[in-house]
C-alpha cells in the first residue's frame, strides 16, 4: 500500500505545476470584450439563488506546456467542450463561493477573499489541476465585478454570489493528471437566504450513507463530493427534512450539514457553556464562516470555543438533558442557518430556539453572529475581514 504521505507529496508537488519557465496567471494581461446586449435586471424579491447570471465571465485558459494564457473577461456564454474533455469522465472540478457586497457609500466589498484563492489553489492541487496566482484572480475579480456592478443589488443582504470555478479540458480519456485547464468565474446576483427573516430547519442525520472520511477529499471544494450528496439530500426532503445531517464513524461523530459547517451552543458535560465544531481532520471543508464564528466568539470571551468530536449519542443525552442551547449550519450562501429539530434512529431531537421568545426563528447567539458577520461583510464595521475593491 502506498503511504500517505507519498500520495500527498505526489498531489501537491507534481514538478511540472512548479516548473519556472511556465507563465503565471497574470492580471495585467486580461483581454477585455464587453457584451453588446446587455441583460435586463431582474427585480430583488425575484432573486432565486443561483439562478440568474451577470453579462460577463472571467476565463483563463492553462496548458502544462505555456501555463496560464492571457486571461479574459468576456460575454456570459456557452463553454465549447469536446465530449472527452476530462471533466466530463473523472470529474476534474472544484469550485469556490464567495460574494461581492455593495456598501452605503456604493463600495464593492468582498469579505476574506484570500481565503477562497488559498483553499481554491488547495482543490486544485488535491485533483492534480494547476495551481494559480491567488492576487491575480482577485485582481480579475475586481474588475469584473466592477464591469457588472449593476447586477449587485444595494440593500443589505442582497449581494454578487461569485462562483470560480477550474476545470480539466484535456480531451483524452486515459486517467492523468490533466494537460490543459480552465479558470472561469461567473456571479450572480442573490437575495437574502431567509426572504421573510429566520426559518430553522429540521434535519435527517443519514447513517447509511458517509459524506468524507480522514484522508478524504471531504476538505477540498471538489465537485466529486457533492454529486453523491444528492440522494441522502432527496430522502431526508421526502422524509420532511430540509437537509441531512451527515455522521461519519461507527460512534455516529457529526460531521456537517448539507453542505455547510456545524455548530453547537450547549452545556457540556461538565456544565461549561462551551460553542463547538468538529475539527479539521480532513473530512471537514475548512469554511470561512466557519473560520469567521469561531474567531468572533473566541473574541468574545464569554464561553468555551472548542474544535473537538462530538458524537449524536452525546448530543441526544444533551438534549434529553436540556443542555443543548443552540445549533446551527454555517456557510456563506446563508451565513448561518438555524437548526430546530434532528432526526435520529427513528426519534426526532428537538433544539431550542430562542428560550425568551417561542415565536423566534433563531436563538440570540446565532442571530449575532450573523449580524456581526453582516456587519462586516457590508462595511457598517470596521474589519481587515472586508477588503473594498
Ligand atoms: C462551501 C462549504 C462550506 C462552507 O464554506 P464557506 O467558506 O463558509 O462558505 C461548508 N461545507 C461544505 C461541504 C462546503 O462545500
Amino acid at each position: 500500500m502506498l503511504s500517505s504521505r507519498f500520495l500527498r507529496q505526489a498531489f501537491t508537488q507534481p514538478s511540472r505545476r512548479f516548473n519556472s519557465t511556465l507563465t503565471g496567471l497574470d492580471a495585467s494581461k486580461v483581454k477585455l470584450t464587453k457584451s453588446q446586449t446587455l441583460k435586463p435586471l431582474v427585480a430583488n424579491k425575484d432573486l432565486v439563488f443561483g439562478h440568474t447570471f451577470t453579462d460577463h465571465m472571467i476565463t483563463a485558459d492553462w496548458n502544462e506546456q505555456e501555463g496560464w494564457l492571457a486571461p479574459e473577461i468576456r460575454p456570459y456564454e456557452n463553454l465549447s467542450l469536446a465530449p472527452s474533455a476530462v471533466v466530463f469522465h473523472y470529474a476534474s472540478e472544484c469550485f469556490e463561493g464567495m460574494k461581492a457586497y455593495k456598501d452605503k457609500n456604493g463600495n464593492i466589498r468582498l469579505f476574506r477573499p484570500d481565503m477562497n484563492m488559498a483553499r481554491m489553489n488547495r482543490s486544485t492541487a488535491r485533483i492534480a489541476l494547476p495551481q494559480f496566482e491567488g492576487k491575480e484572480l482577485l485582481k480579475l475579480i475586481g474588475d469584473y465585478a466592477k464591469l457588472d456592478q449593476r447586477w449587485i443589488p444595494e440593500a443589505r443582504g442582497y449581494s454578487l454570489y461569485l462562483r470560480p470555478t477550474m476545470i480539466g479540458t484535456q480531451e483524452a480519456l486515459g486517467v492523468n493528471a490533466p494537460s490543459n485547464a480552465k479558470l472561469f468565474v461567473i456571479g450572480c446576483p442573490v437575495g437574502p437566504y431567509y426572504k421573510t427573516g429566520f426559518a430553522a430547519i429540521k434535519l435527517m442525520a443519514t447513517t447509511e450513507y458517509v459524506r468524507a472520511w480522514p484522508r478524504g477529499t471531504g476538505d477540498a471544494k471538489i465537485g466529486g463530493n457533492y454529486a453523491p450528496g444528492l440522494l441522502p439530500q432527496r430522502m431526508a426532503a421526502k422524509a420532511g427534512y430540509q437537509q441531512n445531517l451527515w455522521l461519519f464513524g461507527d460512534d455516529h461523530q457529526l460531521t456537517e450539514v448539507g453542505t455547510m459547517n456545524l455548530f453547537v451552543l450547549w452545556k457540556n458535560e461538565s456544565n461549561e457553556l462551551e460553542l463547538v465544531t468538529p475539527p479539521l481532520d480532513g473530512a471537514i471543508l475548512p469554511g470561512v464562516t466557519r473560520d469567521s464564528i469561531l474567531s468572533l466568539a473566541r473574541g468574545w470571551n464569554e464561553f468555551k470555543v472548542s474544535e473537538r468530536k462530538v458524537t449524536m449519542p452525546e448530543l441526544r443525552e444533551a438534549v434529553k438533558n436540556n443542555r443543548v442551547v443552540e445549533m446551527f449550519g454555517a456557510g456563506t450562501a446563508c451565513i448561518v442557518s438555524p437548526i430546530k429539530t434532528i432526526e435520529y434512529m427513528g426519534e426526532d431531537l428537538q433544539i431550542p430556539l430562542d428560550p425568551n421568545d417561542s415565536t423566534s426563528q433563531a436563538g440570540p447567539y446565532t442571530k449575532r453572529f450573523n449580524n456581526e458577520i453582516m456587519d462586516i461583510q457590508y462595511g457598517d464595521k470596521e474589519s481587515d475581514w472586508s477588503v473594498v475593491i
